[in-house]
């Protein structure tokens, strides 16, 4: 019986050596794609980070590219991941690289630590496979991990948790392969010991040095905290037409899609006459006016429940820039929420 412990290492590095996912940031594994795969991948699933990968390399291949581009590009090679702060800091941190460390990313773990929206993890992540540096790389897959090995009856959102299982794997990690070890690790977590009560044991290289496993208790773990229930937040959001151009505002600096695009929106749900009353109160003059079908969109810890209102201008009105469909499309980040309300004007872009 083991649990986390020094004998994971060898059946774990010998699994990944017999295979695993080709992944293009692995390929050429340089300090700045294992950096941007990594805060891509935060939050966000393989599949859906490939095709973004590729197309930021090619516009911005390299840190001093990055520092250099304007914030409408990165938004827009952006647009669609969420979560836009890494977006923001990947920028910023590559602006810090440029003016302190000659545009490279430094081979140690606390400079590294030190840049904007670099954690524990992703730290981790660039010192070990980029810098071949003995450092973990604790993430939500890797603790779904440990707790399963150790049968543990924490959540792993506990934070002394966490931080006892990044010491535990900092002591015993491997110092002659840190990021193929932090790297299998990671695999085994996205490709056999998987969340939501489908771990894959009888494939797992590890399954004789699991607790969870003997004990029966695999696919229970991890033990889930209590979970603060999403906020909801109702909106009526407005597709603005005047002529064939669209209607659209800059979202505050600060708080929910900060600085992005958006669609103007009313809170809450009005009625169409209450929403054509609110309109004219702000001078809006509506030649037309039509329902469109709702959606909703969820974030972390907000849900928007969004009516729509198709709406054809005589006159643009204070407060929105008028954009044609093709240039919202390709030249301003506008969050994927919105998506559902564009369908009707795709096929003029
Ligand atoms: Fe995860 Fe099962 Fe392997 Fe344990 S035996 S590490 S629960 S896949």
């Amino acid at each position: 019986m083991s649990g986390v412990s020094s004998a994971i290492i060898a059946p774990l590095l010998e699994w990944y050596d017999q295979g695993h996912r080709n992944l293009p940031w692995r390929a050429h594994p340089t300090p700045y794609r294992v950096w941007v795969s990594e805060i891509m991948l935060q939050q966000t699933r393989v599949e859906a980070v490939l095709g973004y990968f590729d197309r930021w390399m090619q516009a911005l291949p390299n840190i001093p590219s990055l520092a250099a581009a304007d914030e409408a590009v990165y938004m827009k090679l952006w647009e669609g991941l969420g979560y836009y702060s890494r977006v923001r800091n990947l920028h910023r941190a590559a602006v810090v690289l440029c003016e302190k460390y000659s545009g490279a990313l430094p081979a140690d773990y606390k400079e590294l630590l030190s840049l904007p929206g670099v954690g524990e993890y992703t730290a981790g992540a660039i010192a070990s496979i980029a810098f071949g540096l003995s450092v973990p790389a604790v993430d939500g897959n890797v603790l779904r991990v440990a707790a399963r090995l150790d049968n543990a009856d924490t959540p792993i959102t506990d934070a002394a948790y966490k931080k006892q299982t990044r010491e535990r794997f900092a002591a015993l990690m491997p110092a002659d392969r840190p990021g193929d070890f932090n790297q299998a690790l990671m695999e085994l977590g996205a490709t056999v010991c998987l969340p939501n009560g489908t771990p894959q044991c009888s494939a797992c290289p590890v399954q004789h040095l699991c607790l969870g496993y003997h004990h029966g208790n695999a696919a229970m773990l991890p033990i889930r905290a209590a979970k603060k229930p999403r906020r909801i937040e109702n909106r009526t959001v407005l597709l603005a037409r005047w002529g064939t151009l669209v209607g659209i505002s800059r979202r505050p600096e600060t708080g929910l899609l900060a600085g992005l695009w958006e669609l103007p929106a009313l809170e809450g749900h009005p009625s169409p006459d209450e929403t054509r009353a609110a309109l004219a109160a702000r001078g809006w003059q509506v030649e037309k006016f039509l329902s469109l079908r709702p959606a909703k969109h969820i974030f972390t810890h907000v849900e928007w429940r969004m009516n729509g209102y198709y709406i054809e201008l005589a006159a643009p009105p204070e407060g929105l820039i008028f954009v044609s469909p093709t240039s919202l499309r390709t030249e301003y980040a506008l969050p994927s929420a919105f998506r559902p309300f564009l369908s009707v004007i795709e096929e003029e872009a």
